[in-house]
């Protein structure tokens, strides 16, 4: 995307086309042993296969957003049985791969477009964001960055400042750079200390000034849209690795669940210092969300004595072994 025609770029440029086809299996070898936190992952809509493949790949706790799933909610239950489901089913489903699950509940900017529905969805939020293993408030923030989306966030920052729950903030695809600027300051209006802000879905043009006020600074590596993680290698070269992380955000669309692993395996070839990857791919993110008392590191290591004989509400899962199809075999997200 980026036009500028300077010769560090343009040489830039150049490696990236030698590398293009590198195979995601024949440098997964180079991150064997390393542990990885996605803190933004949407599980609910992935399979058995996504989550055997990313406890192959060693990621050992993940952190699901409440999100919009893809089409309008008609009705205040259905947002009730998918928090609760984000804390019962999918936490199990979870577990029966040897990783810790854990979540953020909110309602998200498109649905708070739906005034009716979202009054009714701020009533029922506290009821889920006090429970075990939820670990902030989120994803939230603005969409269209209409006034209804405006409100119901700052309406959720009060939740989040009152339950002393981290937030997590999504960022506009359309005038992300203003939407970035606006999220940070109504943040702060709200008297959130940013320390306890996770600003998501950065890019080159948004991470200095979240850095620079304070705030956490979390990239989505998403095929197509968001950011690659060619790019992101750089933005950590440029920047440094303090108070950034690294997430998938895998959802229903077009993505990679592998998305984490496979950058730092990117970053470990590309000579990121081994300390600077895993702040960027675990440590982070475990002490931005660890903010909610919610989260025992200790915690990851006995969610691994799996038995997958056990069950949830009378069901169990077991299935899982093969590896999803899409990028299975490249190391590259682009
Ligand atoms: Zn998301």
């Amino acid at each position: 995307m980026c036009l500028h025609q300077n010769p560090s770029h343009f040489e830039e440029n150049k490696e990236e086309i030698t590398h293009s086809n590198l195979v995601w299996n024949d440098y997964r070898e180079t991150i064997r042993g390393m542990v990885f936190f996605d803190p933004h992952v949407h599980m609910t809509s992935r399979t058995t296969d996504d989550y055997q493949a990313m406890a192959d790949a060693g990621i050992v706790a993940l952190i699901e957003p409440a999100f919009w799933l893809g089409q309008p909610r008609t009705g205040v239950a259905t947002f009730k049985d998918y928090f609760a489901s984000l804390v019962g089913w999918e936490r199990f489903r979870s577990s029966q791969f040897g990783i810790k699950h854990y979540c953020t509940i909110g309602l998200n900017s498109r649905e708070a477009n739906n005034e009716a529905l979202a009054e009714q969805v701020m009533e029922i939020l506290p009821l889920y964001v006090y429970k075990e293993g939820v670990v902030g408030v989120g994803e939230i923030g603005f969409d269209d960055q209409t006034p209804a989306e405006e409100k119901y966030y700052r309406a959720q920052l009060e939740l989040a400042k009152e339950a002393g729950l981290p937030v997590q903030v999504h960022t506009p695809h359309r005038d992300k750079k203003q939407g970035t600027e606006r999220s940070m300051a109504i943040a702060l209006e709200h008297g959130l200390d940013p320390g306890m802000v996770i600003i998501d879905h950065n890019n080159e043009e948004t991470v200095h000034s979240v850095l620079d006020q304070g705030f956490w600074a979390a990239f989505t590596i998403y095929p197509f849209t968001k950011m690659g993680n060619e790019r992101m290698v750089e933005v950590v070269r440029e920047y440094g690795p303090e108070r950034i992380m690294v997430n998938s955000a895998a959802d229903w669309g077009i993505s990679d669940p592998l998305a984490v692993p496979k950058t730092a395996a990117l970053m470990k070839m590309k000579g990121i210092s081994d300390e600077a990857i895993r702040l960027v791919t675990y440590q982070n993110a475990l002490d931005a969300f660890a903010q909610s008392g919610q989260i025992t590191e200790s915690d990851f290591e006995a969610v691994k004595n799996i038995d997958q004989s056990l069950k949830f509400n009378g069901n169990t899962i077991l299935r899982g072994g093969q590896q999803p199809r899409i990028d299975k075999d490249s190391i590259f997200i682009r």
